[in-house]
């Protein structure tokens, strides 16, 4: 069998390869707790389904422009003016399935061949191999100080002539770190003077701590959006509990987004219609849900630090949003990817390892789940990695045996 030498370089997600291990021993009857969970667990609105619903109902399922439906754009541009009092025209934005096809056809449309894409550590794993995908070069910069905050010195030193882009994800997956509104203005500027392009990855923009607002890339440029370098990315999947849709957005300079619906209407020709309208309706429906959401992760969030401040060797960078925190375990183990394989074979709980984030000895642990689901994996952790332990623990009927790492 030949598969071509690009084909053969790109990793599988690893997280959707976690979920699937996790989902072939709770199907054996398993008693897994999955902490590599990456979406929340909420039902999507009913103002979703209800106008996904109305659609079907029609029988009128065919393709639609490839940008979108002019209703789903007219309800993003009203999103814009909300959520970031920024007035967009409909030619800014493009829908495609899911945020990962945003981001695939943004760099798709700005990459040539070794242009490089500045990628901040720790980060999330697709983007590495999404910028492979295209021809590109990822160059990760990592915080040299243990930190999850990116440095601007750090940044500058990495930035060649080769430098197309950097991506920006603020909430972070995987740390949970959110950007100071400092760090913000100061990487516009940059990429201004530069000329390179800043892909900001707002997936997770509504999802933080009380009394947290991400800073909004716009408020620092006097540049109107066509003449920026600015391009933002962002989604259903994660603040209405959407991930089973597939629909993801950009809001970028009319230029780039014509170019970007000629790539899409060569592979993809548009999102679902019916995916589409579920998205129209969660965006004009009730944005409470949002709310509800946020202050459920939110409670999650403190019990997951509480958790791990009580956990014995275990560092942790205090998450402020996502539904995600990166803590390092290297007091236990190096080698993360050894360590997640360990827990999940010996304590059944899934977790993400570090290094796929491009953070070697840390381990990333979500609390989308239940606060229950948080409780009990922290405490299967402590008893697999706790020496003084007893060696074995009952999960109901079934027998853990604890053996050494
Ligand atoms: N960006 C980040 C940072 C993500 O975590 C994810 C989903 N895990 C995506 C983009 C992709 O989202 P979608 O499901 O809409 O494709």
């Amino acid at each position: 069998m030949s598969i071509s030498q690009l084909a053969a370089s790109i990793r599988e997600s690893s997280t959707l390869a976690l979920n699937e291990k996790a989902r072939v021993l709770r199907a054996k009857g398993e008693p897994v707790i999955h902490l590599g969970v990456g979406e929340p667990k909420n039902p999507a609105p009913i103002t979703a389904l209800l106008s996904s619903a109305a659609r079907l109902n029609t029988g009128e399922i065919k393709y639609t422009p490839t940008d979108g439906l002019p209703s789903l754009k007219k309800a993003i541009v009203r999103y814009m003016e909300e959520n970031y009092n920024k007035a967009v025209a409909p030619e800014n934005i493009i829908a495609s399935t899911g945020a990962k096809q945003s981001l695939y056809n943004t760099l798709f449309t700005i990459i040539d061949p070794q242009d490089e894409v500045i990628l901040l550590a720790p980060h999330w794993v697709s983007y590495p191999e999404m910028v492979k995908m295209v021809h590109g070069v990822p160059v990760v910069v990592t915080p040299e100080d243990g930190t999850f905050t990116p440095r601007m010195e750090d940044i500058e030193q990495t930035v060649t002539s080769y430098t197309k882009a950097i991506i920006v994800n603020s909430p972070c997956n995987p740390s949970g770190a959110v950007f100071s509104d400092d760090f913000i203005g100061e990487i516009v500027e940059f990429c201004e003077k530069k000329g390179i392009y800043l892909i900001l990855d707002d997936i997770y923009h509504k999802l933080v701590e009380n009394g947290i607002r991400p800073a909004i890339a716009y408020d620092y440029t006097e540049k109107d959006l066509e003449n920026s370098r600015l391009i933002v990315v962002n989604g259903v999947s994660k603040l209405y509990g959407m991930t089973g849709f597939r629909i993801g957005w950009v809001v970028g300079p009319r230029k780039l987004v014509e170019a970007m619906a000629k790539i899409q209407s060569q592979i993809t020709s548009n999102p679902s219609v019916i995916s589409q309208a579920a998205a129209e309706g969660a965006l004009q429906g009730v944005q409470s849900v949002v709310e509800n959401l946020r202050l459920e992760i939110q409670n999650n969030r403190s019990v997951m630090i509480q958790e791990l401040e009580a956990f014995n060797g275990v560092r942790l960078i205090r998450p402020q949003g996502t539904f995600y925190c990166l803590p390092d375990f290297r007091a236990y183990e190096k080698d993360s990817l050894k360590l997640s394989n360990f827990l999940l074979e010996k304590a059944l709980v899934v977790t993400v390892p570090g290094v796929d984030f491009g953070m070697e000895g840390h381990l990333r642990l979500s609390y989308a789940g239940s606060v229950k689901d948080v409780t009990q994996g922290i405490e299967r952790l402590k008893w697999a990695l706790d020496p003084k332990a007893p060696n074995e623990i009952y999960i109901g009927d079934r027998k853990l045996v604890r053996d050494w790492l």
